[in-house]
Parts: structure tokens; sequence; C-alpha cells
């Protein structure tokens, strides 16, 4: 595979497991050193790097804390000296329950995660990529960010949000080199996936069935436009928001 990032540093949240886990491993194989953060400590990612010959950390961080935040960064720019990527990907789906049922906790939880989590990624990944006078940030958002969902308020008004950070934060550093988009997919076979099914094949039948492709997305699928939108070929693209959901918001 073509080297397309070598001497690049990505760094890539929630990069244990799913789509963060198969990004972080796309980008090790196109050269780029990646820092692999998440708070849950799972090897299998930096194995599988490793094994492949690419070059990659791992440190443990809870994006909501902001003293855990500061210090992630200044440890990959300590290690690597530079951030060139940040895909700011980790996110919780919280509990189910509609509006007027939503908990506080878990209101407070699911938001300070999948919101606050990413803005706090971006106030201390900007600084630095202001000082190389360039990087590319991809937030993931989701078709939630869309569109609204019934049963997951607090899920919807993040990814929602993030889509707002996201456009708010590309205005504001498209003179400074930086570009900031989001990714929004349909539904991607991860371990968050089979948490909402519980595996249950008509569950998962009811989510290809609201497909238009026919199928679930692979989490592959998802690094692969992450990619790109860091990749020179999007250099005139700042402030979007991609869906990659099979055509689910075309419906
Ligand atoms: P996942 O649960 O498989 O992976 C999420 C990762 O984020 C895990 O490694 C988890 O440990 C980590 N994480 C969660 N909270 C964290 C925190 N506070 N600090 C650090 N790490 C944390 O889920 P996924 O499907 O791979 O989801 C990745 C992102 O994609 C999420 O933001 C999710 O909302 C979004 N998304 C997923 C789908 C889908 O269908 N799978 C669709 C749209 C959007």
């Amino acid at each position: 595979m073509e080297p397309v990032f070598k001497d690049k540093v990505a760094l890539v949240t929630g990069g244990s497991f799913g789509i963060g886990s198969a990004t972080s491993i796309a980008f090790a194989k196109r050269g780029a050193k990646v820092v692999i953060v998440d708070w849950v400590k799972d090897d299998e990612t930096l194995n599988a790097i490793k094994k492949e010959g690419g070059e990659a950390i791992f440190i443990k961080c809870d994006v909501s804390k902001e003293a855990d935040v500061k210090k992630m960064i200044e440890k990959a720019v300590s290690t690597y000296g530079k951030i060139d990527f940040a895909f700011n990907n980790a996110g919780i789906e919280g509990e189910q329950g509609i509006t007027a049922d939503c908990t506080r906790e878990n209101w407070d939880k699911v938001i300070g995660v999948n919101l606050t989590g990413v803005w706090l990624c971006m106030k201390y990944e900007i600084p630095q990529m202001l000082k190389q006078g360039k990087g590319a940030i991809v937030n993931t958002a989701s078709v939630a960010g869309l569109v609204g969902f019934q049963g997951i308020p607090p899920y919807v008004a993040s990814k929602h949000g993030i889509v707002g950070l996201t456009k708010a934060a590309a205005l504001e550093y498209a003179k400074e080199g930086i570009r900031v988009n989001a990714v929004c997919p349909g539904v991607i076979k991860t371990p968050m996936i089979d948490r909402f099914t519980g595996k249950d094949k008509v569950v998962e039948q009811q989510f290809v069935d609201q497909e238009p492709i026919g199928r679930l997305g692979e989490p592959k699928e998802v690094a692969k436009s992450v990619l790109w939108l860091c990749s020179d070929a999007a250099s005139f693209v700042t402030g979007t928001a991609m869906p990659v959901d099979g055509g689910w918001t075309a419906q």
C-alpha cells in the first residue's frame, strides 16, 4: 500500500475498538505514526499495527476530562513532535429512552463524552496545529447529527452539536491552514451496534432494511473517508459533515 502519510502523525480517539481501531490501522498502513487514544486499554489495535511493521503508541485518556486531554496531547507531541491529523471519534450511545424519560445523569454523560469530549480535544489539538501552520481534523458525528432519531435524545443532540462545532471551528481556522470536517456514519458493524441490537438477528435485519445500500457498513469504509478528508486530495474541503451512510440520509 502506498505510504502517502509517511512522516505524518495521526491521533485517533476511541482507537481501541470499532471505527477508531479500523482508522488507526488504516493510517498506519499508509505510513503514519499513530497515537491511539482510549479510556479502555486494549492491545489489539496496537499489536495489529506493530505486526505489520507500523509505528504507534497507546495513551489512556477519558476525553470528557480536561486534565486527561491536556496530558494526552502533551504526551503525543513529546513522543512524535507534532499532530498532523486528529480523528476525534470517541463516543458512547448512552441509555435508550425518550426525552422526558432521559435521566440527568445519562444526559450529562453522553453530552460530556460525545460533544464536550470533541470540543476538549480540539481545544488542545488546535494550538499545536497553529504552531505547525497546518493540520486536519475530522470529528465523528453520525447520521443522527443530520436527522432526528427517537429514543436516544442526548446522542442525537450531541451529534448535531458536533456538526455545528465542526462548522464553527472550520470557519475560525480556515485561513490558518487547519481544515475541520465531520464524518456522519450510518449503521456500521462495531461493538456499539452489537450493544444496540444485542446481536439479535431480527433487530440487525431491521437496521439492514433501513440502509438503502442493503447492508451494514464496515468500520474500514468509514476509515477510508476519514483518510481522504485528512489527505491533500481534500485540500479545498472544510466545514463539511460528510455522510458515510449507504444512502440513509438520502431517503
Ligand atoms: P465503539 O463503542 O465500538 O467504539 C467507541 C470507542 O470509543 C471505544 O474504543 C471506546 O472505548 C471509546 N470511548 C468511549 N468513551 C470514551 C471516552 N470518554 N474517552 C476515550 N475513549 C472513549 O463504537 P463505534 O461504533 O466504533 O463508534 C465510534 C464513533 O462513531 C462514536 O462517536 C459513535 O457515536 C460514532 N458512530 C457510530 C455508528 C455505528 O453505527 N457504529 C454510527 C454513527 C456514528
